[in-house]
């Protein structure tokens, strides 16, 4: 069983190889264009990367869209977490800035939210479903650990009961709590009953 992979981040097919199976992922051909992420929402983006890799494939294609959200920038930098410090900016800049903007002693929770597309090109068009999980937590004042990628070394979870920051977290830890763990979870639930009602 195998799905297209609507993205080149190479930290998320990881992720998602892990979190998917028994389905297995295959990385998207150097060929294929995904759409720029102009969507206002996680969702927006994940659906037009999905259907742009399913209809450029032929292939059943998920897309992913995830990113963080501080409650102290009103939901900043959200779609915008790739790009937060400019465009082309890596991820030590952009949690840099966070950390910047993100006053030491103002409103310090953040949450992750991902957004999951499964879509399936077929004879009427493309058929999609959209699932959507997040992942509640505070962020650190300084950056700790080595693991994830991303914002994970100054994002703390609330569900550990721990000060642990998501990079100090087995990859097993964090796909357990994580935006990205609960949504494949879910989409998987969705998959299974859509193939035993087949
Ligand atoms: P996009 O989904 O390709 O737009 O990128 C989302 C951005 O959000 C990534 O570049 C990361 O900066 C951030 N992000 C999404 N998921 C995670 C995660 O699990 N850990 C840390 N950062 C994440």
């Amino acid at each position: 069983m195998r799905l297209q992979l609507a993205s080149r981040n190479p930290h998320k097919l990881r992720e998602l190889e892990a979190l998917l199976r028994p389905y297995e992922l295959t990385p998207l051909p150097a060929d294929v264009d995904l759409p720029p992420e102009t969507g206002s929402t996680f969702a927006d983006n994940a659906l037009g990367k999905a259907r742009a890799a399913a209809i450029a494939t032929g292939r059943r294609s998920i897309g992913d869209d995830s990113g963080i959200e501080a409650a102290a920038l009103r939901g900043a930098p959200g779609v915008r977490s790739a790009r937060f410090a400019g465009e082309g900016a890596s991820d030590e800049q952009n949690l840099c800035k966070l950390l910047a903007d993100v006053a030491a002693a103002g409103d310090r929770r953040v949450a992750y939210a991902c957004a999951l597309v499964y879509a399936e090109p077929g004879d009427g068009g493309v058929r999609t479903h959209l699932v959507e999980a997040r992942c509640e937590g505070t962020l650190a004042l300084q950056p700790r650990g080595t693991g994830g990628f991303g914002y994970d070394p100054a994002f703390v979870p609330i569900d550990t009961g721990d000060d642990r920051t998501m990079a100090e977290l087995t990859p097993a830890e964090k796909d357990a709590i994580s935006h990205r763990g609960r949504a494949a979870r879910a989409l998987l639930e969705w998959l299974a009953a859509e193939s035993a009602a087949a």
